[in-house]
């Protein structure tokens, strides 16, 4: 390895972790199966390890393990669940620095944007070490002598399937919920970003939760599909692409089970002249191009209405500014890299500006990686496909409008739905975006408005399918069924009433 990549923050724990395994029953045991993929540091794009695409014998292992866990697991009760969230949430923290150096030579993301996603995971650790006091059930006289109450009970054997983008932080968004509410659970990580997950394991079983109560099986389609069809599997949360969101969310169904998918996104971002112009151009540029804009809350379409090229300059400069490598991470593969140059290509062809160009750029000592960087293009047709499709890179397109009531229009128009922010100083604009943007996260001069717990993470239309959000009060929802019970005590047969 030549000198650049020694110091390279991440680059520099790079090793080979060789034949990955999956995590079953407290223990990594190998997938029976003769097929693997690559898993490749998108830094250089080189050969971190196999992932084996598990078979339905290696989903049954795990679903049984989940199963026999399950009765003891109930049995002990929230409390003493809720105990191994606060050691979770210390040995996790303890580890931040080797966590997030891990996360993000698997995820290409930097250091600190795979310590912010860590950071947020252990909200949910925090949230849900907290739900013994939150989430006691109601009680009433219904009528006279009768009493009605209703308590938050696990579901059994739960799955969750996460995409690459996230690879610490989308696992922790359930599994906190998911154990302390008292089910046991099955994690599918993206066979892109398998480490992270097998890392989450070995802190779960320094947290002390027993053997078998959170399983991980490694995989692709194959996997998912078998845990669709599961008969033990209760229910099943998703998280990445529409495209597989659509798919998981029909099969789940089709085969009874509670269902929740949260799809892709396409994010509009209103910027107004009265906008501060101090803080707003960082905050947009931030979240179009953060993670490399490989985030479903990034806002990846600027509706500019009227004349902000005061702003749009900050902007540029900005953009400009950020270091690739070091600032800005890499584009997950290759493909996906080829697939968000593609859009650049016809954005020029269509005659639109590029007002900044990441084409083509490397980093010294890192060839072999899957760079661009950020890339601003301004006079964006809404009906182009790279204003409509999500690009999911570090692309920002401006489509210019001239009324608020056009940029809802073009905000409106879009399949997706997960997050509408606004930059402006001027309160009836926000509460016009707010009151008629079709998004389930809206921001009001916050980039990212990602809410934080108590309060749900989930969007509308094609962002999500299912009636409840992933996280928060909605998350616990989700993962619980409520047991209702009727009580009346007469006490005649002893006769000691009379
Ligand atoms: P993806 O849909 O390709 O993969 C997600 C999971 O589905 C992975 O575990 C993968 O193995 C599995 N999968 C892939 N193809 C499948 C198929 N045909 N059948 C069954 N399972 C399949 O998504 P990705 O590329 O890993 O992640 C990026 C996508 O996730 C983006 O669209 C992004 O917007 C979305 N995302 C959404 C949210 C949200 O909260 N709405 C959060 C993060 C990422």
């Amino acid at each position: 390895m030549i000198k650049e990549l020694e110091r390279h923050p991440v680059v520099s724990t790079f090793k080979d972790f060789g034949t990955i395994k999956n995590w079953v029953d407290g223990k990594l045991i190998d997938a029976e199966t003769s097929e693997f993929q690559d898993v490749n540091c998108p830094y250089n794009g080189e050969v971190l390890g196999q992932v084996p695409l598990s078979s339905t014998t290696d989903v049954d292992k795990a679903v049984q393990a989940a199963k026999n866990a399950y009765p003891g697991w109930k049995k002990i009760g929230i409390k003493s669940r809720a105990q191994f969230m606060f050691n979770l949430k210390k040995i996790i923290e303890d580890d931040l620095e080797n966590f997030s150096t891990l996360a993000a030579l698997e995820n290409g993301k930097t250091i600190p944007e795979a310590k912010g996603e860590i950071l947020r995971g252990l909200e949910v650790v925090e949230f849900a070490s907290a739900l013994p006091n939150k989430i006691t059930g109601p009680k009433l006289e219904t009528s006279a002598g009768v009493e009605s109450s209703f308590t938050r009970e696990p579901l059994g054997v739960v799955a969750s399937i996460t995409p690459f983008n996230f690879p610490a932080m989308i696992p922790l968004w359930t599994l906190p919920t998911i154990l302390t509410t008292g089910s046991t659970m099955v994690l599918k990580p993206s066979e892109q970003t398998p480490l992270s997950a097998l890392k989450l394991a070995e802190y779960i079983e320094q947290s002390g939760i027993p053997k078998g109560v959170f399983n991980i099986v490694n995989g692709g389609k194959e996997v998912v599909q078998s845990i669709c069809e599961h008969s033990d599997i209760k229910a099943i949360s998703f998280v990445g692409s529409t495209a597989v969101a659509k798919i998981v969310y029909q099969t789940a169904a089709q085969y009874t089970k509670r269902v929740l998918t949260l799809g892709g996104a396409k994010n509009h971002l209103v910027v107004l002249p009265d906008a501060d112009l101090e803080t707003s151009p960082a905050n947009v540029i931030a979240s179009a191009m953060g993670c490399a804009g490989q985030r479903c809350m990034a806002a990846s379409t600027m509706l500019s209405v009227g004349d902000t090229d005061k702003l749009i300059d900050r902007m540029v400069e900005n953009a400009k500014s950020i270091k690739l490598g070091t600032g800005m991470g890499a584009i997950i593969n290759k493909q996906n890299l080829d697939r968000i140059v593609s859009y650049i290509e016809m954005a020029e062809k269509d005659g639109c500006k590029i007002l900044v160009d990441g084409r083509g750029q490397t980093v010294e000592g890192m060839e072999g990686g899957y760079w661009l960087g950020p890339t601003i293009i301004d006079g964006v047709d809404p009906d182009a496909p790279y204003a409509k499709d999500e690009i999911f890179g570090p692309v920002l397109c401006i489509i210019r409008s001239n009324t608020m009531q056009e940029a809802v229009d073009i905000e409106n128009a879009s399949n997706y739905g997960n997050a509408a922010s606004i930059f402006t100083n001027n309160g009836a604009a926000a509460k016009f975006w707010t009151d008629n943007a079709s998004a389930g996260m809206i921001g009001i001069n916050i980039g990212v408005p990602v809410p934080r717990d108590p309060f749900p993470f989930g969007g509308w239309n094609d962002s999500k399918f299912g009636a409840n959000d992933l996280t928060g009060d909605s998350g616990v929802e989700f993962f619980t069924q409520n047991k209702k019970v009727t009580t009346r005590w007469v006490g005649t047969q002893q006769g000691f009433l009379e």
